[in-house]
């Protein structure tokens, strides 16, 4: 069926501004890094994209290997855009990005010019786009000048291929020293993307004030601790989850390790009378350099209960020192 999408859909996000670039981004994104390779079903991730965008979520985040198999998240994802976003092109903000394992060789990872722009138009060609909005270099690569790296996103937004880059995982010298580099050929620098959660508390040192004295924003993944910062564990582990699955790092194991604090967390956000996952999504928001909030979903569900985070961002300092205790 044809797609229509809401017309109340930019009456309740907050669109907050990247750093002190033009660009204004939902205070919560939708990525794709599971959920939508050829594994999964496209009806449920088809479903998603048109759930996000109906919600005020213009900004989805994409990378060249996300699926599995690599690269099947971009092409499912282009067949639903040619399908349903088509017409909605310029409300879109959509990212890619290159710089993990991606294809066999010595080009196909880390941050060689070479790697990069032909990734890029391989991304682009998948996603059925002519340009992204945004593309990042994935990871810091200590063994290529950041002067490669930096020139080739430069010139990628000079061919047109990108309006914007960003850089993820850097850590606070590397990214003063990209940002140095970008400033210095007026490449428009607007995002910094960082794992941030209650569990992983990283960025408070040193990088959200470099990213802040560059007036460049910050995105955070995995804000749910990939799904522990909810209560879907709260009883268990779910046949279905991705812990259970064991995809990545996420697993029994770890979910077991935190399963106490977990329980102490959804008690204060029980009293706030939020989710967990919406305590969780609403205190990163709480950090004026966070632009947006990049999470997961793998169900419509999920998506709307984690929007309404945005209903209840306020925290009291005694809420604040009690997360900080639970989670030290
Ligand atoms: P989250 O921490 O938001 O985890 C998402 C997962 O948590 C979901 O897939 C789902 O897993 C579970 N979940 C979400 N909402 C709920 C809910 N309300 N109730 C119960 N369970 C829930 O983020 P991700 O780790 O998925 O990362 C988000 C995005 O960040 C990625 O898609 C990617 O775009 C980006 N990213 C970037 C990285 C980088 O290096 N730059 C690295 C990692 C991610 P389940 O399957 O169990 O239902």
């Amino acid at each position: 069926t044809e797609y229509k999408a809401a017309e109340n859909r930019y009456h309740t996000m907050t669109y907050n501004r990247s750093g002190k670039s033009g660009v204004l981004l939902p205070a919560i994104s939708l990525g794709l890094w599971h959920n939508f390779g050829f594994v999964d079903s496209i009806q449920n991730a088809r479903a998603i994209l048109r759930c996000a965008f109906d919600l005020g979520i213009t900004h989805f985040d994409l990378a060249n290997n996300y699926g599995p198999p690599y690269g099947s998240a971009e092409e499912n994802f282009g067949t639903i855009f040619n399908k349903d976003f088509k017409n909605y092109r310029d409300e879109l903000f959509i990212a890619t990005k290159a710089g993990y394992d991606m294809w066999p060789g010595p080009y196909g990872n880390l941050g060689s010019r070479k790697y990069l722009i032909s990734s890029l138009d391989q991304s682009l060609k998948r996603m059925n786009l002519d340009y992204v909005d945004v593309f990042y270099h994935h990871r810091p690569d200590p063994d290529t000048p950041m002067e490669e790296t930096m020139g080739a996103l430069t010139d990628i937004v000079r061919q047109g291929k990108a309006l914007y880059v960003a850089i993820s995982n850097y850590n606070p010298a590397e990214t003063q020293k990209a940002a140095a580099l970008l400033k210095a050929s007026n490449t428009p620098f607007i995002l910094h993307q960082a794992r941030y959660s209650m569990f992983d508390r990283w960025v408070e040192d040193g990088l959200l004030d470099t990213l802040e004295k560059n007036g460049v924003g910050c995105i955070t993944f995995s804000p749910l601790a990939q799904g522990m910062l909810t209560d879907k564990y709260l009883n268990g582990i779910p046949k279905d989850s991705r812990a259970a699955k064991d995809l990545t790092y996420l697993n029994t194991e770890t979910v077991n390790n935190n399963i106490d604090k977990i329980h102490q967390l959804a008690e204060i956000a029980n009293n706030r009378g939020q989710k967990l996952s919406q305590m969780a999504i609403a205190w990163i928001l709480r950090q004026p350099q966070v632009a947006s909030v990049l999470i997961g979903a793998s169900s419509t569900n999920q998506l709307k209960e984690n929007v309404k985070a945005l209903d209840n961002l306020e925290f009291t300092s005694e809420e604040l020192q009690l997360i900080d205790k639970i989670v030290s």
